[in-house]
This record gives C-alpha cells, sequence and structure tokens, in this order.
C-alpha cells in the first residue's frame, strides 16, 4: 500500500472519529477500534484530534500480510461468487466457500474482516466463522489479547446484524487467526482463538461502543495503557516529549 493512500486512510479516520463523537445515528464505529481501544483508549482521542504518527513496524507488517492473503486467496478461490449468493448456497445446500477482505456493516459496526468462512458446524448448524488476523503472541502459550478478542468479536456481531439468521438459528464463530500461518490462503488454517457468538458478548462490545463515543466527547475520562511497555510499541510512544501524547507525565 503506497504512503499516500495510508495518509488518506489516516485522514477518513480522523474524520470517522469526529462524526462518531457526535453521536448522528449514521456514524459508523469502525470495528478497528476495539482493539486500540482495549491497547490504549486515549491513543483515539489522540487521532480524534488530528495528531499523526508514522505507522509502527508492525503496522507495516500487517498491511503487507493482509495484502498477500487476499491475492493468494483470490488466486485460488477462481469464479467469482458475491457472499450474498454464497449465503444462499450455503444455508440452502450446505455448501461450503471462503472470502478473504471482506466488507461488513451492522447497526453502527462497520469494517473489512480478514477471512470468512460460510458452511456447517459438526453439529449441522449453518455457520459462519468471521475470521481477524493478529500476530502470534510471543510467549509461548499464550493466546490473543481480550482486545483482540473482542476485534473479533465486533466483526461477528456485524455479521450477525446483516444476516440474522446465523445468529437466531445458526451459529456465529469469531475466530483470532495467526496472520503469518502458511499456507495464507487457508482461511481454516492458524486459528489462536475461537467463540461461539452470544448475546453476552453483543452487549459487552455495545457498551464499549458507548464508552468510546464519551472519551472521544471527554478526553479527560480517557484510560491511558496501564503499562508503560505498550508506548514503546505505540506510534505515539515513540515521539514522547514532541507533545504527540500528552499523557507523558502520567508515565513519567
Ligand atoms: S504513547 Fe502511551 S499513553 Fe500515549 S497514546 Fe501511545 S500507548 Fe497511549
Amino acid at each position: 500500500m503506497l504512503d499516500n493512500d495510508r495518509g488518506r486512510i489516516k485522514a477518513d479516520e480522523r474524520e470517522a472519529l469526529r462524526w462518531f463523537a457526535t453521536g448522528d445515528p449514521d456514524a459508523r464505529f469502525w470495528i478497528s477500534w476495539l482493539e486500540e481501544q482495549g491497547f490504549c483508549e486515549y491513543k483515539l482521542c489522540l487521532r480524534r484530534r488530528g495528531a499523526v504518527a508514522p505507522d509502527s513496524d508492525s503496522v507495516r507488517v500487517g498491511i503487507i500480510a493482509h495484502e498477500t492473503i487476499k491475492r493468494e486467496h483470490d488466486a485460488l478461490a477462481g469464479a467469482e461468487m458475491t457472499v450474498e449468493d454464497a449465503v444462499v448456497q450455503a444455508i440452502g445446500l450446505g455448501e461450503s466457500s471462503t472470502f478473504a477482505e471482506y466488507p461488513v456493516m451492522g447497526g453502527c459496526l462497520s469494517g473489512i474482516v480478514d477471512g470468512l468462512v460460510l458452511g456447517r458446524n459438526s453439529a449441522g448448524l449453518d455457520t459462519a466463522w468471521v475470521v481477524d488476523n493478529k500476530t502470534r503472541p510471543r510467549t509461548i502459550g499464550m493466546g490473543p489479547h481480550y482486545s483482540q478478542q473482542r476485534q473479533a468479536l465486533g466483526y461477528a456481531i456485524a455479521w450477525a446484524k446483516m444476516y440474522p439468521v446465523y445468529f437466531e438459528s445458526g451459529s456465529i464463530v469469531a475466530v483470532v487467526r495467526d496472520k503469518m500461518f502458511l499456507p495464507r490462503h487457508d482461511l481454516r488454517g492458524g486459528w489462536m482463538w475461537e467463540a461461539v457468538l452470544t448475546n453476552d458478548h453483543i452487549r459487552d462490545v455495545l457498551e464499549t461502543v458507548d464508552w468510546v463515543r464519551l472519551i472521544l466527547t471527554d478526553p479527560s475520562q480517557a484510560r491511558d495503557t496501564q503499562s508503560k511497555g505498550k508506548c514503546s510499541g505505540c506510534e505515539y510512544g515513540h515521539r514522547v516529549g514532541t507533545g504527540d501524547c500528552d499523557r507523558d507525565k502520567s508515565l513519567a
């Protein structure tokens, strides 16, 4: 992805944060903000204010991995089929299919999910596995962070709002997958965590969405990261002392 494309996305995100803060019912909540909120919710307030920082190395690696997965998946997927057609075939005929980088939009939630697998689970229920790619934790045996799980759940909720039949009489599974898993086009491989979507998940995520709207309008209530170590991985943390992150003092 070109640098000017990234610049445009950052500008779009700033506008989306500003719009969401207004409370306009048409404003969208970017599902990726769920992970940002869990990492450091103050970062969202900085972005809304227009603070711009270069992408971290991990973000650059992630962008390349996303593009590679989509390219490899599309090359193997062959014939073009829309997700709408795939849902009809999956529910009517039990046929399974996979998609990479699919836009989801349900309620106020919107985003692009890394992977989508449609089919039936072992109990024969029509099931959508909604897959988000993440970096595998360095600590052996450690699963994805809670914020990463909630991002995957956010995509699953958006899917439930687009295709309620999956939630009402089938099953929706939120999945976090290792983004460096090979072969990358195999969306059924490299899973690190999965959970069947429940009403409790929906309540939890939507409460966080409301909380984010609140802190965007009143940044004084936003919590910064609980761990100083996280600042070293934050694009604003590299610029401590420059004024980009005015939480510097609380971290001293
Ligand atoms: S530098 Fe630290 S406190 Fe500031 S936005 Fe980044 S993670 Fe949050």
